[in-house]
């Protein structure tokens, strides 16, 4: 079951900062763990040696980063794909904390949601935009590819690029997050967000893992940071993934 409460590992056995997983906690015991801050989004991939810029001829714009790992495995895929007629052009990769409050924001304060009361505000937001602090962008780990419109992946070349994806990620460690199976809580599916599985399945272990204070301490520096508990984000969004996503 793709669902797992946040609160599941709120002991202290799990790292906190700058550690490695031991082997009985994920399929790989050599991955470190980035400082949780930075997988909350305090992270400045363009001057980071952790990071690495994807080629601008695999995106629709310059500037993209992935982790290292993510970034040499998401290449491989494409070439690939490429060879079987599949595009995956990267829409987003990395994303800060600044940058996903200025989505947040402009979405909090968009005419259409004056109206709704705080909670409410904050789960139609949730439909498709995480809250700053719980993006998996956050991490260097996952990639929008394609489209970022649903209705693209039902026929034509996105059926196509969603069958290839399904078929053949995997080789590359890559696997599908926001999965369309009716029991997993948080996110409507996104065809299009895809995570390397070998880093972002530990770094989700280790988000479980933190302390509530050092949870409670992401969710301040945008508008309705103060609803994070009432709607669940570390619980049902943040745990609100595919089984191979949640490493199980
Ligand atoms: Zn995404």
């Amino acid at each position: 079951m793709p669902y797992e409460n946040g609160d599941r590992a709120l002991g202290a056995e799990a790292e906190k900062t700058v550690g490695v997983l031991h082997a009985a906690e994920s399929p790989r015991a050599d991955v470190s763990i980035p400082p949780l801050r930075e997988l909350m989004g305090r992270v400045s991939p363009a001057q980071d040696s952790a990071f690495a810029p994807i080629p601008s001829e695999l995106c629709n714009r310059d500037g993209m980063h992935l982790r290292r790992e993510a970034r040499d495995a998401f290449v491989r895929m494409h070439e690939a794909a490429a060879k079987a007629g599949i595009s995956l052009t990267a829409l987003s990769a990395t994303r800060t904390f600044g940058h996903q409050a200025s989505i947040w924001n402009r979405k909090w304060n968009g005419a259409q949601r004056m109206g709704m009361a705080p909670v409410d505000r904050a789960l139609d937001i949730l439909q498709y935009s995480s809250m700053p602090g719980s993006s998996r962008h956050h991490w260097g780990t996952d990639v929008d590819m394609h489209s970022l419109e649903p209705e693209d992946f039902d026929q034509g070349e996105g059926a196509r690029t969603l069958t290839w994806l399904r078929g053949h990620a995997g080789d590359y460690g890559f696997v599908e997050v926001y999965t369309p199976e009716a029991n997993r809580p948080g996110y409507q599916p996104e065809a299009w967000h895809w995570s390397y599985a070998p880093l972002s399945v530990a770094y989700l272990n280790a988000l479980n893992g933190a302390t509530p204070e050092e949870k409670r301490a992401v969710f301040e520096g945008f508008e309705g940071a103060f609803v994070a508990d009432s709607v669940d984000i570390l619980g049902r969004y943040v745990n609100g993934v595919s089984a191979e996503a949640a490493g199980h």
